[in-house]
């Protein structure tokens, strides 16, 4: 049985990548950092909170990462936790960078020290592309991160790439584009527009406040994007693969499909600022633009090419947008009714 370390198994893809190891017959084990709140809700969403092995340990302490290693005989390692969010890494981009970046380069020198046939995998992230420099983002398109989240991601990124090529490591970096879910955090945009929407639906709220609702993303799926990261691992070669579904939409076209899944017809009105979305059937506004959600720099647009992960991982995504959306939103009015 081989034995899966995966960071950040709290998290959304952590979760989905548990059940989908447990299905490969892996034993999992899972590093949690301690919280006063004991949040495994996604875990028992999935209904797999007992068939998990959860360890106490934190990405800023190595010793605790150490212990874990020790342990247990870890075959793979899938370093998933991170302080996720763009938007806090303005607020907090010294704690940003010791879990994001130190927290891979301290997992890297433990692999290298113990074993070096442990395979690794880096959850890099598209926002690395930032001020994108290229219509269509692939493994060769140049990096131009805008937020300390991205610079912390593109560190792990070129030490991943370092350790494979000065130690010969089997590690590799899934640079995935944005992916979504039913358990994604309810502070990313996506999830927010389908909770507030949901609740505003059951009659539990007024109205959505958004910021830049003109911003484009390859929103996918996180169940499907938990099998190429697995696929990565399991290649003759460590390489790095673009994840993504080719298609962009704004974060407008979002919120309509959504409305409509919830019973509103939503039409827009206004400019900048001053738009606002007005659910046609009951004649509300119901979406506002609030500024204190813009960003202090935001990426206009992310479009990803992931020709190479289908050709040599054979993977390509399973779920459109419509079929996403329809799912979240399903989800939340169940939630919320
Ligand atoms: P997520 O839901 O925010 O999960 C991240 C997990 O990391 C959380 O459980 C968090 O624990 C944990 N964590 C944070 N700081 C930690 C620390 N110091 N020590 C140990 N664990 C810590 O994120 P996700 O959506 O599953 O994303 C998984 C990974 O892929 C992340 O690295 C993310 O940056 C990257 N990524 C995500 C996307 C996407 O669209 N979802 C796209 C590209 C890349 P708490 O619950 O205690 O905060």
């Amino acid at each position: 049985m081989k034995i899966a370390l995966i960071t950040g198994i709290a998290g959304q893809d952590g979760a989905y990548l548990a059940k989908f190891l447990l299905k490969k017959n892996y034993k999992v084990v899972g590093l949690d950092r301690r919280s006063s709140r004991d949040d495994k809700w996604r875990l028992e969403y999935l209904d797999i909170r007992n068939q998990v092995n959860i360890e106490y340990a934190d990405l800023v302490e190595i010793n605790s990462i150490y212990r874990i290693f020790k342990k247990y005989k870890i075959n793979e390692v899938y370093n998933l936790g991170a302080q996720s969010d763009v938007a806090s890494s303005f607020t907090t981009p010294i704690t940003t960078s010791d879990i994001n970046a130190l927290g891979t380069i301290r997992i890297l020198e433990i692999i290298k020290d113990l074993d070096k046939n442990i395979k690794f995998y880096q959850a890099s992230s598209s926002e690395m592309y930032g001020r994108v420099l290229q219509k269509k983002q692939n493994e060769k398109t140049p990096f131009n991160p805008i937020s300390p989240y991205a610079i912390s991601k593109l560190f792990s990124y070129y030490i991943t790439k370092n350790y494979r090529e000065s130690y010969n490591m089997f590690a590799c970096n899934g640079i995935l584009f944005n992916h979504e879910s039913p358990i994604r955090g309810e502070e990313f945009v996506t999830r927010k527009i389908t909770t507030t929407l949901a609740k505003i639906a059951v009659g539990k709220s007024e109205c959505l406040y958004l910021g830049n609702i003109y911003s484009k993303r390859d929103w996918g799926y996180a169940g499907d994007y938990v099998e190429a990261i697995w696929k990565m691992l399991q290649q003759k070669k460590p390489l790095d693969y673009v994840i993504s579904t080719g298609k962009t939409y704004s974060v407008k076209e979002f919120v309509t499909l959504a409305g409509s899944f919830l019973g509103m017809k939503i039409s827009w009105k206004g400019k900048g600022h001053r738009e606002v979305g007005i659910d046609k059937k009951s004649n509300r506004v119901i979406i506002r633009i609030d500024k204190k959600f813009y960003r202090p720099a935001d990426i206009s647009y992310l479009i990803g090419d992931s020709k190479k992960a289908k050709k040599d991982l054979k993977w390509k995504p399973k779920t459109n947008l419509n079929n996403l959306v329809k799912m979240m939103c399903e989800a939340d009015l169940k939630k919320y009714r």
